[in-house]
């Protein structure tokens, strides 16, 4: 017996974790930051974690209640229907959903290049096949109407990701509701704000509630998850808000259960827990001017949890970085095998990052533009440290 034919399929590359990479260099895991899933470097909110320990008797029922609370929570916040709130097994999962509500066989997405690859295995898993319009790395990721447009070709879904991982630019509305205008009427628009959060920017449901001065439109769906703002990545939980007029569509397409006990009472103490994602949000903010100013090689401005760099050589300098500690993601795999991305970690860890990092790139001969405003003394501490964890 053999699976179907999967050569069209990809397997999808996360980044690597600190117990895989310390087993595999023979080294101690505390020895070793992760800066490369754009995870909470501050962890789960304190309510989420005292509610999962306290679901953990009930967990032989199927979370029938915690579901439906959650879904009223979620509405309740952004003043939208409990039935447009799809729950998930994390954004992927809402992903999954849209492909299974909206997909023929043969029907094509239209994704954004580079851009997260789940949208594509989605709807390759749904006998979709994927189109891609690319975002310049010269225009600096730019995210505008005409770029998407120009690569339209009657696809299905158009996935926005704003901001978009790995680069970090965002979409203006304006833009996302001329793609809707312009685009066919049975063409759904995604937008995917898995990291809303962090971006000073209204949610793309004003297009969908019409508010803010848009017209209601009923062909974009937003997409939102807890696993980033809300440290929430093990339990694995996100959703969409689709428009009202079919979001009773869910009750066909979605997986029994989905979204588990835990994770919807995890949800619901998180989604309360506003302290702890503004907590994230300031030092998410602090750490990406901090990688900005000191990173002494391109980093471009970014509205995520993350800052892509240019650092010439993504393998290379990753692995280097790995050796010396700091685990970030090597853009290779997105396509850009210039860049690593960085995650945003506490005030040490960001430190940790830009140091040994600027370090590398003097050692490659790379980095050096020579305005090294105290960067002398960051080079001298740093190359101490690497002495140690190279012996
Ligand atoms: C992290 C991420 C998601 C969703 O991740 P889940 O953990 O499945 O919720 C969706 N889109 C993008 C662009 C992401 O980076």
């Amino acid at each position: 017996m053999q699976p179907r034919d999967l050569s069209d399929h990809v397997a999808y590359e996360a980044g690597r974790g600190i117990e895989e990479v310390a087993r595999e260099l023979g080294r101690d895991p505390s020895e070793f930051v992760k800066l490369a899933s754009n995870e909470n470097p501050h962890g789960p909110s304190p309510a989420a974690a005292v509610a999962i320990r306290e679901t953990a008797s009930s967990v032989s029922s199927y979370p029938k209640a915690a579901h439906a609370d959650l879904t009223g929570a979620i509405a309740d916040r952004w003043d939208v229907d409990d039935e447009q709130v799809w729950l998930a097994n994390g954004g992927d999962g809402a992903i999954d959903y849209l492909s299974r509500a909206v997909l023929e066989p043969e029907d094509t997405i239209l994704v954004p290049s580079p851009g997260f690859a789940y949208y594509g295995m989605s709807a390759r898993f749904h006998h979709g096949d994927v189109r891609e319009y690319a975002l310049e790395r010269e225009d600096d990721f730019a995210q505008t109407a005409d770029d998407v447009l120009s690569a339209y070709d009657g696809d299905r879904i158009v996935y926005l990701t704003s901001p978009h991982n790995p680069s970090g630019s965002t979409i203006a509305l304006e833009e996302v509701e001329a793609i809707a205008a312009e685009t066919d009427a049975d063409t759904l628009v995604v937008v995917d704000e898995a990291y809303g959060e962090f971006a000073d920017r209204e949610s793309a449901l004003s297009l969908t509630e019409g508010r803010n001065g848009f017209d209601a439109r009923d062909d974009i769906t937003v997409l939102r998850t807890f696993s980033k703002a809300y440290g929430l990545a093990g339990v694995r939980l996100g959703y969409a808000v689709v428009p009202e007029a079919w979001a009773d569509a869910y009750a066909r397409v979605n997986t029994p259960f989905a979204a588990s006990e835990l994770a919807c009472r995890a949800g619901l103490a998180a989604i309360d827990d506003d302290e702890h994602v503004k907590r994230t949000v300031e030092t998410t903010v602090e750490s990406r001017a901090y990688m900005r100013e000191h990173i002494e090689t391109h980093v471009w401005e970014s509205e995520g949890n993350f800052a892509l760099v240019d650092v010439g050589d993504a393998s290379t300098v990753a692995e280097e970085m790995q050796d010396r500690g700091v685990i970030v993601r090597d853009c290779s795999s997105f396509g850009l095998p210039g860049c690593i991305r960085i995650t945003c970690g506490t005030e040490d860890e960001t430190e940790r990052a830009v140091e040994t990092l600027n370090e590398i790139l003097a050692d490659l001969e790379l980095g050096g533009n020579g305005d090294g405003t105290g960067d002398g003394k960051r080079d001298g501490d740093a190359t101490a440290d690497t002495e140690v964890a190279d012996t």
